[in-house]
């Protein structure tokens, strides 16, 4: 995957930002769609072990059970099945950002208990009501089936209570109104032991979950303390480490592909007078606006920052030398034409180099822009100097 741009993260930090509300909607929905992937995860087994369970309790009572019974249900379950199958194919193919829960919840939710429902019903319909040897090893399979549907389920609390009910209580509630008290008390015995199955689900979904928002609450606070750590707080680009962190990988690319990198190296005019005249929180305000300007006039591509006082950086990959000169001029322009009030007669001096030796490094490359920039200085300000 390619490395997501400043303005890309800026734009994913943001969107987990804002107001104490809107952090925690967006967590929650984080930890929904985590549920849902985990449930994906965790269930695909499942498919084949309930139509498996089917065949192996068929098997084991062919001569006990009604053929036709047995073929009915073993139809309905295989239909059901191919439709989770199906499902989980198109999940598997779906891109990455398609596979939200309100997309996915519903389905799955309606395949699920689709084929839990044709598992306990078929179950009760392939038991012999004169059998007590089938009736244990129906039960035996029911009470199995129920238990895994917590180890696949768990992510989701009512789906796996729901899809145990389905498979449990028709054999079980048959056995309950029996007149035998062995029936009875089979029925009993497979309701408490459920009891328990529902208590260990809740707690299991619950830690699951618990353990999915933590996760999400870190991430956050990790990006929370990334980002300030490599943004200037004054202007929101990046401050000086960040920049040159950036500023390596983007030139080591450059390299590798064998493009040109231009730098522009800016620092504003007679900035101390601005501050004496009219104040340092003035100045403050004016430095604001440039970095809004400068973060308006780049490509994503671009790698921009203040390196310091009333000095910025800018890198434009992929750039010829005179490219590279009608932008830092046009930068100029709009830097001259901004209206900072109180402040006027705002102006910045720019320098700008490229890459025109291979074995040049990144910082000599900033050093040539640097130079350039002095000249401008020395030229009389207010303009771009282009380096030899
Ligand atoms: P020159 O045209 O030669 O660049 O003149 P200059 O006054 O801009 O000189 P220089 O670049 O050396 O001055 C930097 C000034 O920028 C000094 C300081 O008062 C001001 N400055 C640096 N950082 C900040 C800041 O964060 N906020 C404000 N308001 N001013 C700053
Ligand atoms: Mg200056
Ligand atoms: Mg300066």
């Amino acid at each position: 995957m390619a490395p997501l741009s400043w303005q890309s993260k800026q734009a994913v930090f943001m969107n987990g930002l804002g107001r104490g509300q809107d952090q925690d909607c967006f967590i929650e929905e984080q930890v929904r769609t985590d549920r849902l992937h985990q449930l994906f995860r965790q269930s695909f087994a499942a498919i084949f072990g309930s139509y498996l369970g089917a065949v192996m309790l068929c098997w084991l009572c062919w001569d006990r059970f009604d053929h036709q019974v047995i073929l009915i249900w073993l139809v309905a379950l295989a239909i059901s099945t191919l439709l989770r199958l199906k499902m989980f194919m198109e999940w598997f193919r779906c891109p990455h950002d398609e596979r939200t829960p309100d997309r996915w919840e519903r389905r799955y939710w309606i395949t699920l208990m689709l084929s839990a429902g044709i598992w306990g019903v078929g179950a009760l319909a392939v038991m012999p009501t004169d059998d007590r040897l089938s009736q244990a090893l129906v039960m035996l399979f029911t009470v199995g089936m129920s238990v895994s549907a917590v180890s696949c389920y768990s992510a989701y609390r009512y789906m796996t209570l729901g899809s145990m009910a389905l498979v449990l209580l028709p054999c079980t509630l048959w056995l309950l109104f029996q007149p035998s008290s062995m029936q009875v008390g089979v029925a009993i015995a497979v309701l408490v032991f459920s009891s328990f199955v529902v208590s260990a689900t809740r707690k299991l979904s619950d830690a699951l979950e618990k353990a999915f928002r933590l996760t999400r609450q870190m991430e956050r606070a990790h990006n929370i303390s990334t980002r300030a750590a490599q943004t200037d707080e004054l202007t929101g680009l990046m401050n000086r480490r960040a920049f040159f962190e950036h500023a390596h990988v983007l030139y080591a690319q450059c390299r590798h592909n064998q493009q040109p990198l231009c730098a522009l190296m800016m620092d504003m005019d007679h900035f101390k007078e601005i501050n004496d005249t009219y104040g340092h929180q003035a100045g403050d305000q004016v430095l604001r606006q440039i970095g809004g300007v400068i973060s308006a006039s780049f490509r994503q591509a671009d790698v921009y920052g203040r390196l310091g006082g009333e000095e910025f950086a800018v890198l434009l990959p992929n750039t010829s030398l005179e490219t590279a000169r009608d932008i830092a001029e046009q930068l100029v322009k709009a830097i001259s034409g901004l209206a900072a009030e109180p402040v006027h007669g705002l102006t910045a001096s720019l320098g700008v180099a490229s890459t025109h030796a291979l074995d040049q490094d990144l910082h000599g490359l900033m050093n040539t822009a640097d130079k350039a920039l002095y000249r401008a200085k020395a030229q009389g300000r207010n303009q771009v100097a282009v380096a030899e």
